[in-house]
């Protein structure tokens, strides 16, 4: 399936910080990847939510091509109108007020976490997050995200993050006080294995945040840009935060991320307080831009929603035949639970089947095709995972 020695390149040359899977790919195309030797691979993770427009998407490639050749970047020293464009677009689509550009998703924590600490100033040191949160790997973001397996090796973290189980209403009330500066979450938990945090700790998060003149931060970076069917997933749970992080999916593959806030929080960074030299070039926002407008349109939401509708009523088939033991999902983000801790191996033998998916637990898959996937394709990556499951369950 691979060559060797590309294997042995790889290991000599890069840190040894990823598993990889057996398979180098060339080219893609919608939700397909294909191999060297020009075998089709679906698609059923996009990069962590990533791809979501599909791989190569014309309009972004076409984007990408006619920047390119005019400019590539420039230092924020300057003006340039594809970040003024895409930072428009973003502020009228979602929270009404400016925008702040960096390069990923650990970025856009990072200036959120800054954002609210300066905005709380001294006497509000405190931020509350959920457990089992994924936010980022870098310090700040680190110290958001609520695994400790990620965070161990790489303590003393930035302090002041207190962790609250995600169903656990009293252990908010209990948290957010007038220390607090910000309330980070994600609407539904994305590396943990697709876990929604239930409607009524949202609605809570809401109520402490106003009470308590704290900042309510949503961490949209896996599930906004129609992910889960809506624009933006706090619109499908009606509760809107004060500032919302964006990457992956932003930049249609290409690195972006995005801070958002709504206006009267937007003025908090004055010029000196952050930046990045990349952030906001004219290559990046132009990809972006193409990407939004892809992914925003109502024909794909209605698509995601239709296409997730059946993806999800065949993994409850799962469920129902004893394959699985949970499904769940909103949109193109779904999950299953494994009877047994053998959801590596299941992954394994997807790959010989030539799908791709990962496993965010020992028994739990997550399934985020790109947004381009048709009904033929999911419906092909659940025959397949049935073979699988039931082969599995017989050896
Ligand atoms: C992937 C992810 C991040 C981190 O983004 P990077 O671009 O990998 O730094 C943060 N939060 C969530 C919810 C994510 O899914």
């Amino acid at each position: 399936m691979i060559d060797e020695r590309l294997v042995e390149r790889e290991a000599a040359a890069l840190m040894p910080n990823y598993r990889r899977q057996p398979v180098a790919f060339v080219r893609g195309e919608g939700a397909v990847l294909y191999d060297a030797e020009g075998n089709a691979y679906l698609d059923c993770m996009a990069g962590i939510s990533m791809t979501n427009v599909g791989h190569s998407h014309p309009a972004v490639v076409r984007a990408i091509t006619e920047q390119a050749a005019r400019l590539i970047n420039v230092s924020n020293l300057y003006y340039t109108e594809p970040m003024i464009e895409l930072a428009e677009w973003i502020r009228d689509n979602s929270l009404g007020g400016r925008v702040y550009f960096c390069n990923s998703g650990a970025e856009a924590s990072e200036a959120a976490l800054k954002l609210a600490r300066k905005r709380g100033g001294p006497d509000r040191p405190e931020v509350v997050a959920l457990v089992e949160g994924f936010h980022g790997r870098t310090y700040g973001a680190l110290s958001l995200t609520g695994q400790a397996s990620k965070q161990e090796p790489f303590r003393p973290l930035v302090p002041g993050v207190v962790h609250v189980d995600r169903d656990d209403l009293e252990g908010l009330r209990a948290a957010v006080g007038p220390r607090t500066c910000a309330i980070f979450l994600e609407v539904i938990q994305g590396e943990i294995g697709v876990l929604p945090v239930p409607q009524a700790m949202l609605e809570l998060a809401r109520e402490l945040a106003d009470a308590h003149g704290a900042l309510l931060v949503f961490d949209e970076i896996q599930t906004g840009l129609s992910r889960t069917g809506t624009l933006f997933a706090y619109q499908g749970a009606g509760v809107e935060p004060d500032v919302m992080c964006l990457a992956k999916s932003l930049g249609g593959g290409v690195p972006i991320g995005a801070v958002v806030a709504k206006p009267g929080i937007d003025a908090t960074f004055q010029p000196g307080d952050h930046g990045s030299t990349f952030a906001g070039g004219p290559l990046a926002c132009a990809a972006g831009l193409a990407a939004c407008r892809v992914l925003a349109d109502p024909a794909l939401q209605a698509h995601v929603r239709e296409v997730g509708g059946r993806l999800l009523d065949g993994l409850r088939g799962l469920v129902a035949d004893g394959l699985a033991t949970e499904a769940r999902g909103r949109g193109l983000m779904c999950a299953i639970d494994l009877p047994r801790q053998n959801a590596a191996d299941i992954v394994d033998a997807m790959l010989a089947e030539r799908y791709l998916l990962n496993n965010t637990t020992p028994r739990t898959l997550r399934f985020l095709p790109p947004l381009v996937v048709t009904a033929e394709q999911t419906d092909g990556l659940l025959a397949a995972l049935r073979r699988t499951l039931a082969a599995a369950r017989t050896t």
